[in-house]
């Protein structure tokens, strides 16, 4: 998608702290980390969600390229958090299927976190 800023991203257009790729993912630096470590994986292929006509071979890529990126970051002794916000109620923001890593730091066991009043956006 021409407007999709992680297409661009995946293109090379745009540009971001590339941690590993090959043919079919990108991974990179999430540019607010909410960690110590705050790494994203993309398909190259634009997909909205995990919903949106994702193969098999390419969910097998994506989640293939977590640990590795866990290793390049450091994290993957300490342990870190793999999540996928799909849609309006998980608060997704880039409209282009994303594997968030984060680590680096000791987190709660919680691992939701809701807004007061928060329902009706
Ligand atoms: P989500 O709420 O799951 O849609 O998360 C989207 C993530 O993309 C957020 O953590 C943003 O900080 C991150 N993000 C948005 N634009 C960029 C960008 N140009 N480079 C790196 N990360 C980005
Ligand atoms: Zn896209």
């Amino acid at each position: 998608m021409s407007d999709c800023v992680f297409c661009g991203i995946a293109r090379g257009t745009i540009p971001a702290r590339v941690i590993y790729q090959d043919e079919l993912v990108v991974a990179f630096d999430d540019i607010h980390p909410q960690a110590p470590v705050h790494a994203l994986i993309i398909p190259r292929s634009h997909h909205e969600h995990l919903g949106d006509s994702v193969s098999a071979e390419l969910m097998a890529a994506l989640f293939s390229a977590v640990p590795l990126v866990a290793a390049v970051k450091g994290v993957d002794e300490s342990g870190y958090r793999v999540i996928v916000n799909a849609g309006r109620d998980a608060k997704q923001t880039v409209q282009h299927l994303h594997v968030h890593v984060l680590g680096g730091r000791m987190m709660s066991h919680g691992m939701v976190l809701f807004t007061p009043g928060d329902d009706d956006v």
